[in-house]
């Protein structure tokens, strides 16, 4: 499905960013990987695993809160592999605590990375993605259309995505170019692991389908999003949330 076709994914050394990166190599697809240069290990492990898979994938370090190694990385994309068709900003981060404890560092740095990091990303490979009538896909949250207790700048972050997201739907489109958010529920990943029982056990109760999400099947979505089965759907925010949000 995606033979020829070359896909970024951010943060994609674990989680769900690493389980989306081997959908698309599964589906042919070449990868471009992307995370701190702390995560050089697991970039290796999952550069590998592509291969063995029978397609290409390099990995490319950058901090998505900086522009310019964003800008770096987007030109030695371009570079390596001539071309660039779907962009996944997936890097996120949280630091949570409630408001009334929240340092301006704990705001900045998530919004930096989960919001600025989005736009950084996104306004360095627009022009690529343009040229080949490519596919962007944000990964949002539950919590930024919900809000939560102890995340006011993570959700003030994910909701911004929503916007974000809904308005270069309308800016693109006449490219031919989409746009759409993905907001996952609870996913097991090294971001949930450590929350509370207690907090995990409230939220399996309100899951309709009484599980915690996979990677595998938020990556599953955002396949589906970046094909061309889902050719006219642009500027949609779609849950995958096993009816939490029901
Ligand atoms: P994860 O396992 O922590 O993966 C996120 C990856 O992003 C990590 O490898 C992280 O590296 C990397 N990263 C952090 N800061 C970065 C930066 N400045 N530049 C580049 N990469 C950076 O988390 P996940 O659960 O897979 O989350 C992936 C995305 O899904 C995030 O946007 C998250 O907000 C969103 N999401 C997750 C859930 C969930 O339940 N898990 C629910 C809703 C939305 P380090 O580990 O070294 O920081």
């Amino acid at each position: 499905m995606f033979r020829d076709k070359v896909i970024l994914i951010t943060g994609s050394s674990q989680g769900i960013g690493r389980s989306i990166a081997l959908k698309f190599a599964l589906l042919g697809g070449k990868i471009a990987l992307n995370d701190i240069l702390s995560q050089e290990e697991n970039l290796k492990k999952i550069k590998e695993e592509i291969e063995k898979l029978g397609t290409e994938a390099k990995y490319f370090f950058a901090d998505v809160s900086k522009l310019e190694e964003v800008e770096k990385m987007v030109e030695d994309i371009q570079k390596e592999f001539g071309r660039l068709d779907v962009l996944v900003n997936n890097a996120g981060i949280c630091a949570d605590r409630t408001l009334a404890k929240m340092t301006k560092e704990e705001w900045q740095k998530v919004i930096d990375i989960d919001l600025t990091g989005v736009f950084n990303c996104t306004k360095a490979a627009l022009p690529l993605i343009i040229a080949n009538q490519g596919k962007i896909i944000s990964i949002s949250s539950l919590v930024g259309e919900r809000g939560n207790f102890g995340q006011t700048n993570y959700a003030a972050a994910k909701a911004g995505i929503i916007g974000f997201t809904k308005s270069l739907a309308k800016e693109v489109g006449r490219f031919g170019v989409t746009v759409n958010a993905v907001a996952p529920g609870f996913i097991e990943t090294k971001l949930t692991e450590n929350l509370p029982q207690e907090i995990k056990q409230m939220v399996l109760k309100l899951t309709a389908l009484s599980r915690f999400g996979q990677p595998e099947e938020v990556a599953n979505l955002v396949a589906f999003l970046a094909s061309e089965e889902a050719s006219f759907i642009t500027g949609e925010v779609v849950n995958i949330d096993g009816g939490l949000a029901i």
